[in-house]
């Protein structure tokens, strides 16, 4: 007779590390508990980054990896947003993903196509091979439920949404201003927009959504997404899937983590704006200026600043030049009994979860999001593109996090920085939301266990498919 293979995943990673790392844990759980193996292809614009290799270095044997030829930008403006990008790489790489399927097919039992937020448009590929599609969706419930809601939001308004007089309050949902919704959704008649909107028209094609939080950090939200609606896939909650395991710390990470061991317990803010963000030179000097006024212990992962865009690294993770050229005269040398910086990029992990470390300076990506939750670590909330506006509004709501004031200029001014540093590491509003956090913590160290409600979810889709039969 025919031998069972084990059942086989294809997963198509956005570009992003924040996109990449959640999908790599999540194919970890189910290589180690349910017996599935993965290939994921990895759509690109060039070459892949250090943060990529370092990642994709140390999986476990189950978990291949292919590099798709990287597609051609040279006909883009330099303008082009990041959401553009990123559904163009999966648009123009749809070729070389068939050419990959129409092999795996015919050699492994292949289950299923997994995409993030933005790869809706690899559902069209994976039905020439009659396989179902899943969305793996790397933010939260609440981001889910307006990227669910966007077709009608587009119909019912013709103002921009930051124009809204009133906040949108969707089903389950925190309140939210037009102004703080996701980027994208900032600028109706640019292309990203368009592309949003297209996605989120898509979603319904989808088998199911899973989502990379879990019951108790939103009930409400999930409460109102279980509601059956015709054009709704069944929603899954499986995080909190956060990066683990032993990754490459390189030479700077294994220093950052050394000089964790000589600070006091809980003493240390860490601070991060995560695998892409930048800031401008000015914003990058009075975060320098406002953290030595704090007099507090920090760590700080510095990037080059840049003055185009927040998210100027996002492809790279990399700075292009030595970013400690950016900061203030002698501040390295004046803080160096209180604080360490390092270049570009920290095993931000380890560093969480380091009993030195009491508070989080972050750009409230949500994975950096879900690491700080996991290990019981409060939050400053500086929330720089993509949903972050979004998050930060719901991490105050749920008082986790301080949210520094910006100035007309759109700047955090030393003052502020110094204030919201200090509230954070001694003040009563910092003790506060650290107890907080515990709570949020020791849900979270639950709901993966065996009768936990992620890995309930988690089993009711991989049961889902380990019944489907292959693919041809
Ligand atoms: N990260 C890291 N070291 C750094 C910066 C980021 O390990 O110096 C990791 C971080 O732990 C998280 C991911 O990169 O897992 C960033 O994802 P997030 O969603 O927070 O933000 P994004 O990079 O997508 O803006």
């Amino acid at each position: 007779g025919e031998i069972q293979q084990n059942p086989h995943i294809i997963v198509l990673p956005t570009p992003g590390m924040g996109h990449l790392i959640p999908l790599i844990e999540f194919a970890k759980r189910l290589v180690l508990r349910h017996d599935f193996s993965f290939t994921f292809t990895i759509p690109s614009d060039g070459s892949p980054s250090e943060a990529q290799k370092t990642v994709l270095g140390s999986l476990p044997d189950s978990i291949d990896y292919i590099f798709l030829p990287p597609v051609n930008f040279d006909d883009l403006s330099g303008d082009v947003k990041i959401e553009t990008r990123i559904s163009l790489t999966v648009t123009r790489s749809l070729s070389s993903l068939r050419e990959v399927l129409k092999e795996m097919v015919d050699n492994k039992r292949v289950v299923a196509l997994v995409v993030d937020l933005f790869g809706t448009d690899a559902f069209d590929v994976a039905k020439e091979f009659k396989l179902p599609s899943y969305i793996f969706y790397p933010s939260t419930a609440n981001a889910l439920s307006l990227f669910l809601e966007l077709p009608k939001l587009d119909e019912m308004y013709s103002c921009e949404y930051r124009d809204l007089l009133e906040p949108v309050k969707l089903p389950g949902c925190v309140p939210l201003h037009g102004r703080d919704f996701l980027d994208p959704l900032q600028d109706r008649k640019n292309e990203a927009y368009t592309w949003l909107l297209h996605h989120s028209n898509r979603y319904k094609l989808a088998e199911g959504i899973l989502v990379n939080s879990f019951v108790d950090l939103e009930p409400d939200t999930f409460e109102a997404l279980k509601e059956e609606k015709p054009d709704r896939p069944p929603i899954y909650p499986v995080g909190p899937l956060i990066q683990s395991g032993s990754t490459n710390k390189g030479a700077d990470g294994s220093n950052c983590l050394k000089w964790l061991d000589e600070q006091p317990h809980g003493s240390v803010l860490f601070i991060s704006f995560g695998s892409g963000g930048t800031l401008s030179k000015e914003q990058l000097n009075e975060l320098a200026i406002g953290l030595e006024m704090s007099e507090q212990r920090f760590l700080w992962v510095v990037r080059s600043p840049s003055e185009k865009a927040a998210n100027a690294s996002y492809f790279s993770a990399q700075s292009a030049k030595d970013p400690f050229d950016f900061l203030p005269k002698g501040f390295v040398e004046r803080t160096k009994g209180l604080g360490l910086v390092v270049p570009s990029w920290a095993p931000q992990v380890q560093v969480l979860s380091h009993g030195s470390t009491g508070g989080f300076l972050s750009h409230c990506g949500w994975n950096s999001t879900l690491e700080s939750i996991v290990n019981g670590v409060p939050l400053i909330a500086w929330p720089l593109f993509a949903e972050q506006k979004m998050n930060a509004v719901m991490l105050d709501y749920m008082k986790v996090a301080l949210r520094p004031k910006f100035d007309e200029n759109g700047i955090v001014r030393r003052d502020e920085i110094a204030k919201v540093v200090k509230g954070l590491m001694e003040g009563e509003a910092g003790k506060k939301l650290r107890n907080k956090m515990k709570a949020l913590k020791s849900a979270a160290g639950t709901v993966l266990t065996e009768d936990g409600s992620s890995m309930k979810s988690l089993c009711e889709v991989t049961l889902k498919w380990k019944n489907q039969c292959s693919s041809v």
